[in-house]
């Protein structure tokens, strides 16, 4: 099924994602999570990708399981910069051949060492305008309320952002964020600039305090200060932690369904018992 009809739909759409393993040996381990996050019946999941080697083929593997055994939509994340455009069409056979019909547009983290005249690719829009051009996928792609990282100005970060939409892009997933307000601002400037595709919120539980402050550094995502109290109060008590970062994650969905943002992506980062709980906690809200 093609996802704009899910995330448009008059139901709030609430999804989760699933990362694959680095390597052969943790393949099981991550399918078994991928199953037990499908039996939540999600509106649909998301399964990252990492370029080269054989990650790249778990994508594959991991969104056809969930297409072809475990009956949950798959959008399969696509990242560009460290490809040829060989092996991007490769890829997109790949999906087209095991049925998947949704893409995650993304352009990747720039390897290290490469300098820009040696790549193939750029930006996220070129991957865009190729995948419009190969067809038959309903196309998304990323977004930053707080900016990428690399932009010179939030300006030019949304006017670059009108370019992949206007490439093809059908809708949106934002980066993580901790502050709602961050959200709705982000959605006046972009409305503003012409752009009118969904945006689904992605939302991140914290169970792992020093990952997200290692993770906030890379991404410049800002920690609002009621946050840090949790996790100065809860950060070295993992069951308390976890419980908290639940409570503070389910809070914030249901403010952005009550503000009109139908669709929010969980990430859930191959946690079933976190898909569970927040799944749990909104089960009124999502009939
Ligand atoms: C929801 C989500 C899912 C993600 N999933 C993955 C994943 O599965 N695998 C993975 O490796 N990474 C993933 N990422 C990370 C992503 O690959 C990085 O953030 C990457 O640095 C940027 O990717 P992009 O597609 O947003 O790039 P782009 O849209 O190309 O933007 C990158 C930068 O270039 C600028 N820019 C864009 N177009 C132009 C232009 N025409 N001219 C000049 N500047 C321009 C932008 O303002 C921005 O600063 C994900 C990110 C998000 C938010």
């Amino acid at each position: 099924m093609k996802l704009l009809k899910v995330i448009q739909g008059q139901h709030p759409c609430l999804s989760f994602e699933v990362f694959p393993p680095k390597t052969s040996a943790a393949f099981d381990s991550v399918q078994a999570a991928t199953e037990a996050i499908a039996r939540l019946n999600p509106s649909y999941m998301s399964v990252t990708y990492g370029a080269g080697g054989g990650t790249s083929d778990y994508t594959v593997r991991i969104a056809s399981d969930l297409q072809n055994r475990f009956g949950v939509t798959p959008l399969a994340h696509l990242s560009c910069v460290s490809s040829s455009k060989v092996q991007v069409m490769q890829q997109l056979e790949s999906l087209r051949s095991q049925g998947i019909e949704n893409v995650l547009a993304l352009r990747g983290d720039l390897p290290a060492g490469m300098k820009a005249d040696d790549l193939e690719y750029h930006y996220a829009y070129e991957l865009i305008e190729q995948i419009r051009a190969f067809g038959g996928f309903c196309i998304g792609g990323a977004c930053y309320p707080e900016s990428h990282p690399e932009s010179e100005t939030c300006v030019k970060d949304v006017e670059y952002l009108k370019r992949k939409v206007d490439s093809g892009c059908e809708f949106l997933t934002t980066q993580m964020f901790f502050d709602n307000n961050i959200l709705y601002n982000f959605m006046y400037r972009i409305r503003e600039a012409g752009i009118f595709v969904p945006v689904v919120a992605g939302i991140m539980p914290v169970t792992n305090p020093k990952q997200i402050r290692r993770i906030c550094q890379i991404s410049g995502t800002a920690l609002p200060q009621r946050f840090r109290r949790i996790v100065d109060r809860y950060g070295d008590k993992p069951d308390a932690m976890k419980q908290a970062g639940i409570a503070y994650a389910t809070e914030q969905i249901i403010d952005l369904y009550a503000n009109g943002i139908n669709a929010v992506h969980v990430y859930s980062m191959n946690k079933p018992d976190v898909a569970e709980k927040i799944q749990e906690n909104l089960r009124s809200i999502l009939m």
